[in-house]
């Protein structure tokens, strides 16, 4: 685990607290989900639902993540099909450690959310990171080229790994793109593990339309994909880390085998009150969305009129920028630098990337804050150019 031995979310996070920087690095929102939410965990601890829950988890939650698939994506799952998890990243390595053995390939893309390339090496397995690159559409968004994806596939792949909607670059793959994924998925017969922990974050302008597509949707992917999600970001509990997987019962089964030993069980106050939350009205979902691009749009304009070449994100809570007009050659030297010059923290895509050279000189920005936090942001960020 020697190159694992910190995370880039949390040196940022440090360097923002130590200097007093806006912090636009780490992904969390700045404000509170539901107030019903909230208050049914309080009551739950102050009720005396303290002790370990099943090991699958609370009747009640497996049921709603599965009323919760059915209503937003036609998924049709049984609730003892669902495990729940310590937050999405328990369900991922879960998976990874259940599936693969040392020697098993996981073809995954570049940047990558960065627990990804940590679990794959607790499993003695090897990543195959194929690239995203900005494509040359209008606008432009993050793509991979076919012919590299099916080149990182091998006898040895055991796992696909993919994240749509994508952290860090914002991108919402199209139904064409998610089918050439499970065609070769399912050509070398790999399970696909699909983290979709920013279901509920696409905007109305993404290129595929304002939709999210689970790869379970798609025909004959349902018996070879685990679907991941999290109440994290949904709810704006990042803290609370309770997270699900639902798939095929014997996948499920497997995953559940190492989850045992991972954390056994967890966040028994919260389960039952996320359950109720996942039956919101479908105003929250919609209003969460349309408030994101809000904000999306507030910093990303600003970041624009920064100098910064702005990628226009499609959803999650994150717009990655080039600094490269700017004269900005590493991008991890001016994420160390940016706090001191115009106190805003921020994220180099390189931490993200298997291969550094890919993200030398993009910068991610989070915009889950508050609007009055992010118009803070966007003025200072004004006076980079003249501080460089
Ligand atoms: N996957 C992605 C792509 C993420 O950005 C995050 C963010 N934290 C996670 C998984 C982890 O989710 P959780 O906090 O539920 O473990
Ligand atoms: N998912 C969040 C991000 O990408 C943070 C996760 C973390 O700190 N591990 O910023």
């Amino acid at each position: 685990m020697r190159p694992f031995t910190s995370t880039i979310f949390a040196e940022m996070s440090a360097l923002a607290l130590r200097t007093g920087a806006i912090n636009l690095g780490q992904g969390f929102p700045d404000t509170d989900g539901p107030p019903s939410l909230l208050a049914d965990a309080a009551a739950n601890i102050t009720g005396g639902v303290n002790q370990y829950p099943p090991g699958p988890g609370v009747p009640a939650l497996r049921a709603a993540v599965a009323e919760h698939q059915s209503r937003f994506h036609g998924l049709s799952v049984d609730p003892e099909h669902v495990l729940v998890t310590t937050g999405a990243t328990e369900a991922i390595a879960a998976a990874v450690l259940a599936l693969c053995e040392p020697g098993d390939e996981v073809v995954t893309f570049q940047p990558y959310y960065d627990s990804y390339a940590a679990t794959v090496a607790l499993a003695g397995a090897t990543l195959r990171a194929v690239p995203l690159r900005p494509t040359p559409l209008r606008p432009p968004t993050f793509g991979f080229d076919a012919d590299e994806l099916r080149a990182a596939f091998s006898p040895r792949t055991r796992v696909v790994l993919v994240n749509s909607p994508h952290n860090p670059t914002g991108a919402v793959f199209t139904a064409a793109q998610l089918t050439r994924i499970g065609e070769l998925a399912a050509e070398h017969d790999a399970v696909v593990v699909s983290d979709e922990v920013y279901e509920h974050m696409v905007f109305s302008d993404a290129p595929g339309g304002p939709a999210h597509i689970p790869v379970a949707t798609l025909p004959g992917m349902a018996e070879r994909t685990l679907t991941i999600s999290s109440a994290g970001k949904t709810f704006s509990v990042t803290g609370w880390k309770v997270g699900w997987v639902h798939g095929p019962p014997e996948l499920v089964a497997a995953v559940r085998a190492a989850k045992q030993y991972l954390s056994y069980v967890s966040g028994a106050p919260f389960q039952p009150a996320i359950a109720a939350a996942l039956a919101l009205p479908d105003a929250f979902f919609t209003d969460l969305a349309a408030g994101l691009q809000r904000k999306r749009d507030l910093l990303s304009v600003g970041l624009g009129a920064a100098g910064l070449t702005v990628y226009p994100s499609a959803g999650t809570y994150f717009v990655i920028t080039d600094a490269a007009p700017l004269g900005v050659t590493d991008g991890v030297d001016l994420c160390w630098r940016l706090p001191e010059l115009v106190g805003v923290a921020a994220v180099p895509v390189s931490g993200f990337c298997a291969d550094p050279e890919l993200g030398r000189t993009l910068v991610r920005f989070a915009f889950c804050k508050r609007d009055e936090v992010l118009t803070e942001a966007v003025d200072r960020l004004a006076g980079l150019p003249a501080h460089l």
